[in-house]
């Protein structure tokens, strides 16, 4: 039978890592895959992490299974670093949370829910969006419509063109919106904006979807959870997707939470029995470690501390890099003004290189881009900056 089985084609993110591994060239340089990386170009295990691991490796008693919804404790702190403490949703005991194996896992909870419980409801998604989005929620079997996004001329968003579509959804549908630090583009709403979705969302009678993978990469823990608070008004229902693979460096460790906000306790109760049913028939429970890492930490206040340090300068980095790299450009004499990329939040750019620039950087000085021409930020440094706008005035030229 495997005989007439087709190969499937390479991921078009983890497979350009592959092919950057292979690659015996000692200058490459890999802007692919969506991992921190410091001045070294080491991604680094953040030190709260290592001291909650002590701790807990001291304090483990038991490998026994997890609940379906994962731990109590760290399902509590998700929620409260997205919504802050005071927040009318948890006053009104109208959101609820399940622990996932990554911000991926949340996501085709989400999916794997909305396609039984909404069947036939589309799922509006921007464009371009994180490439792993529509294989997703194709998976899980909901029909997929886009909105504008990205736009070429001002390397801003489009904002008149999103609204303009979203305009269109049908009651019921299912927009989703990234929470801050939209990969791949790194251009997010202003408050303004997100307050004019927040009003669109509620007139339209949508179901927001927030992909919230970045907390803590654009402006800060609070100033990030600013457009999912706009949108979480009164009686709104959304459905939030945590991944703590960046902000905590947990990548491996598959450490993410999906919450729904209901518009009551009842209702949310129901749901969450039901994101209990996707769960059980699909990885049965969540694994513990890093879960029980994110929860050490946030609940001590020390390690709390040291973690905001740690973030603020993971965050501080990324900055930094983006003013040096166009500052490296302009003075390479690349006449085309590359400033946007100051302007944007979060580990991508869109460089607005097309598909044959990054061949042609892939090619002939092994640097590694997405298609899309979406950069890692992070994967500049001091050492590869020089190269990297060489290539560019290359490619460009
Ligand atoms: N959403 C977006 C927009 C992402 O960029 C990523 C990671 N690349 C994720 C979700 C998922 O993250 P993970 O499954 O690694 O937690």
């Amino acid at each position: 039978m495997f005989q007439q089985v087709q190969t499937a084609p390479p991921d078009s993110i983890l497979g350009l890592n592959e092919a950057f591994r292979n690659d015996p060239n000692p200058e490459k340089i890999n802007l692919s895959v969506g991992v921190y990386k410091d001045e070294k170009g080491v991604t680094p295990v953040l030190k709260c992490v290592k001291e909650a691991e002590k701790r807990l490796l001291e304090s483990e008693s038991t490998k026994s299974y997890l609940p379906i919804d994962g731990r109590a404790g760290y399902n509590e702190s998700v929620r409260e670093l997205m919504f802050g403490t005071e927040h009318e949703v948890l006053a009104a005991n109208r959101a609820v949370t399940v622990q996932t194996p990554g911000g991926t896992g949340a996501l085709r909870v989400a999916g794997d829910f909305l396609a039984d419980s909404f069947k036939g409801r589309a799922l509006w998604h921007s464009q371009p969006t994180w490439p792993n989005h529509p294989n997703i929620f194709t998976a899980a079997g909901i029909p997929l419509k886009t909105y504008p996004y990205f736009d070429k001329a001002t390397n801003g968003l489009d904002f008149t063109g999103m609204m303009e579509a979203l305009r269109q959804a049908p009651k019921g549908d299912i927009i989703l919106l990234h929470g801050c630090c939209h990969n791949p583009t790194g251009i997010d709403p202003t408050p303004e904006q997100w307050k004019e979705i927040g009003d669109l969302v509620q007139e339209k009678e949508l179901l927001p979807l927030l992909d919230f993978a970045y907390q803590g990469f654009g402006d800060g823990l609070k100033e990030d959870a600013a457009g999912l608070r706009e949108i979480a008004r009164p009686g709104q229902e959304m459905l939030i997707c945590s991944s703590f693979s960046k902000n905590f460096g947990l990548y491996n460790e598959r450490v993410g939470a999906l919450t729904a906000v209901a518009a009551d306790e009842a209702s949310a109760a129901a749901v969450l029995s039901q994101l209990k049913k996707v769960i059980r028939s699909n990885y049965s429970n969540p694994p513990t470690h890093g879960a029980a890492v994110v929860e050490t930490v946030l609940a001590d206040t020390g390690l709390n501390a040291m973690w905001e340090e740690e973030l603020a300068h993971m965050r501080d980095r990324i900055n930094g890099i983006r003013k040096l790299f166009v500052d490296k450009i302009s003075a390479s004499g690349i006449d085309q003004d590359f400033s946007f990329i100051q302007k944007q939040k979060g580990m991508f750019s869109f460089s607005g290189l097309n598909q044959m620039q990054v061949d042609q950087l892939r090619n002939e000085m092994s640097i590694y881009i997405v298609g899309s021409g979406r950069i890692n930020v992070a994967g500049i440094s001091e050492a590869n900056v020089d190269r990297l706008c060489e290539g560019i005035k290359k490619v460009l030229s």
